[in-house]
């Protein structure tokens, strides 16, 4: 049995003040317009630097990369102060949080040296090249591909990936190509590293059904990586070529279970909730309202929890695998119960613009935050495809 301690040391303490110290002085104010709109995009970007120069934009890794060597348990601390404050979304987050992971164990070192601080200064900004036209929930089932350019010592790529969260916006991608023609599913992919601004590469951005314009197509015609880390700048393979299932099984641990998702952003979220809630009067005629707050609060609590013992064993080395999509459930639908009772509160208020003090019309947040949780049980894997995780990795049922 594993015995979660659920105090603070006094330097995990001291962590956390100085955290708060910095977040409440440097936080922007008023909060900035969506990361994931080109002017939002480049408002976020200059905050990236920000955290950058003063070593918060990833904390838990060595210093030399930028980082501050922070332990899992401080990174959770950094996480719960910067949610708590409001501050900005992570235009970084597909590579800080999704890709860096997966660098760290499977990259060689001269990848780890050349991507990672330019990752955490905002220099380099990835996008996820995963999902297909024709390949979503069957990843496997992916028709881009990479074929063999022996006398250039590379790879040429074909193909589409789309619904690239910011694609419009980021310079490198990582994706997955089928390396081996006479493969099929999960044999002969390759992870590879490809920059976006190379010939052979076209990215067309379009909007989202809440207006903002952060996704992308990109679209590959012959475009050139070359093999293994020969020459990072230009792209390669992270891991081995033929295995690059086996490398996004890691990927996609860190976008379902911890590091994508901390339970920092809906604690926030559920104070911010209860405050609402104290602010309307308590709402008295509808008491299906408060249960609704009061179970949103419990939620993330209990997300909050769960979360600590995850920590106690990654931290004595224990990997969540597939464990993580229960936490992918988990947080997506906690998400989508919170801002709906936020929306019951404010009733038709909710959809209201809203406007800041100098007059400028700023996001409706509650609204905004919901419209968004629709896309947490799509989003890293629907939760279907993780309740079929679940079913089958975790408990061993049967398939059928
Ligand atoms: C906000 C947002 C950001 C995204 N960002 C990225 C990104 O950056 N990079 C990227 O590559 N992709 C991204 N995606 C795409 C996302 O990964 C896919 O939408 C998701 O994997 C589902 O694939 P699909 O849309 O093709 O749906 P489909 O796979 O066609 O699924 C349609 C429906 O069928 C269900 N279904 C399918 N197969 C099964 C099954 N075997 N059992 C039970 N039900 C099943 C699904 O659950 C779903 O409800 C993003 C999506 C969203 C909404």
């Amino acid at each position: 049995m594993q015995i979660v301690d659920l105090t603070w040391s006094s330097e995990e303490q001291a962590f956390r003040d100085e955290a708060r110290t910095w977040l409440e002085a440097n936080v922007p104010n008023p909060a900035y317009p969506s990361g994931d709109t080109k002017e939002g995009f480049a408002l976020h970007l200059e905050w990236e630097k920000k955290l950058f120069e003063s070593r918060w934009a990833a904390v838990s890794w060595p210093t030399e990369y930028g980082g501050r060597g922070a332990s899992l348990w401080e990174w959770l601390i950094f996480e719960e102060e910067y949610y708590r404050v409001g501050a900005p979304q992570r235009v970084t987050q597909n590579g800080i949080f999704l890709l860096a992971p997966t660098i760290f164990e499977f990259g060689t070192q001269k990848q780890q040296d050349y991507y990672l601080p330019r990752m955490a200064a905002g220099i380099d900004l990835w996008a996820q090249g995963w999902s297909e036209p024709n390949a979503g929930s069957d990843l496997a089932g992916l028709a881009s591909k990479a074929v063999r350019d022996d006398e250039a010592g590379g790879w040429r790529l074909y193909g589409q990936k789309t619904w690239t969260t910011r694609g419009a916006f980021c310079n490198y991608l990582f994706g997955l190509f089928r390396t081996d023609p006479e493969s099929e599913r999960h044999k002969g992919l390759t992870y590879l590293l490809v920059p976006l601004d190379i010939e052979g590469v076209t990215v067309r951005g379009f909007g989202r059904l809440d207006g903002d314009e952060g996704f992308a197509e990109v679209f590959f015609d012959g475009a050139f990586v070359p093999d293994g880390d020969l020459d990072p700048v230009n792209g390669g393979v992270l891991g081995e070529v033929g295995n690059g299932w086996g490398v996004a099984m890691a990927t996609t641990g860190s976008e379902r279970g911890l590091t994508l998702r901390s339970p920092g952003r809906f604690t926030a979220a559920a104070a911010r909730l209860v405050q609402l809630y104290r602010e309307r009067g308590g709402a008295s005629e509808d008491p299906g309202i408060r249960d609704a707050v009061i179970s949103a609060w419990i939620d993330a609590e209990a997300y909050a929890l769960y979360t600590l013992s995850d920590v106690t064993g990654m931290v004595d080395g224990n990997s969540p695998g597939a464990r993580s999509s229960l936490n992918k459930i988990f947080w997506s639908e906690l998400d989508v119960r919170l801002h709906e009772a936020s929306l019951r509160l404010l009733g038709g208020e909710a959809e209201l613009e809203e406007w800041g003090p100098a007059g400028e019309q700023v996001e409706n947040q509650w609204l905004k935050g919901y419209q968004f949780s629709l896309s947490g049980p799509i989003y890293a894997g629907t939760n279907e495809i993780q309740r079929n995780i679940v079913a089958e990795r975790v408990l061993g049922l049967p398939r059928k």
